[in-house]
């Protein structure tokens, strides 16, 4: 079963810092996710939940350990292989980070267009069917200004998850939302990545959402344990 583990983290540690400031922020972290597993992870603000996501996002080195990430090893891996391996990777960070002059549409078009040769017209009709799927077919021309919280984080979800990536990293993707808009935009990420086989990891403070988890793993002062296996 191991070998076929899509993220497999294996005594890691983390520290920010150094000299007398160094500090370590994850303990002997050990975790593995499979395909199309949906793992929550709980855990204190403060406690290296984002942290970690970095780590297995490849947004941070890892500095000890072993990360294995879509079977490569992170840990001294060349900028090369890091570029090519965040390809398969959806973020979806707190700040969406969506391009204000541009449309809906074509902010997530321009992700499909940075990660693949994919010609223009493709991608123009990719960004308009995912952005009906999150529920925005309505809203595809419309700028970023022009869109409620939920709507702008559900342009994130689209375009996060519009190249099909193997991986998506959540990081408290609800926080902004209010509870309704909240559930739909995980259901929705929820759904889409199931059926494209990915597996997701969210990030949440949310008890509302727990059960879309397969599973749930808790932080707490950088050290990761298992809390339940959801039923079936
Ligand atoms: P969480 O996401 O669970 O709130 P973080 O991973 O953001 O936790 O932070 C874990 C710890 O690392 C905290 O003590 C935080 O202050 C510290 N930390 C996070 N990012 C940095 C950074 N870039 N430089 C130094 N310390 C950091
Ligand atoms: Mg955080």
């Amino acid at each position: 079963m191991a070998s076929d583990s899509i993220i497999k983290i294996q005594n890691v540690n983390h520290y920010y810092g150094s000299g007398r400031l160094r500090k370590q922020v994850l303990f002997d972290v050990t975790a593995s996710i499979e395909p199309g597993e949906v793992v929550i992870m709980t855990g204190p603000s403060g406690s290296g939940k984002t942290t970690l996501l970095t780590l297995i996002g490849a947004l941070r080195s890892t500095q000890e350990g072993s990360m294995q990430v879509l079977g490569e090893e992170l840990r001294d891996a060349p900028e090369s292989k890091l570029v090519e391996l965040r390809r398969n990777i959806g973020y979806i960070f707190q700040a969406h980070n969506l391009l204000n002059s541009l449309t809906a549409r074509q902010n997530v078009q321009m992700s499909i267009e940075l990660h693949t040769d994919i010609p223009k017209v493709k991608a123009y009709s990719m960004a308009e069917s995912m952005l009906a799927a999150v529920g925005l077919g309505e809203w595809i021309n419309q700028y970023p200004h022009e869109l409620s919280g939920g709507q702008k984080q559900r342009v994130a979800i689209a375009r996060a998850l519009v190249c099909n990536p193997k991986i998506v990293l959540a990081d408290e993707p609800t926080a902004a939302l209010d509870k309704k808009s909240g559930r739909d935009v995980v259901e929705i990420m929820q759904n889409l990545a199931k059926q494209q086989g990915a597996a997701i990891l969210l990030v949440t403070h949310d008890n509302r959402i727990l059960d879309i988890a397969d599973r749930i793993i808790n932080m707490e002062d950088g050290q990761l344990s298992s809390i339940s296996v959801a039923p079936v």
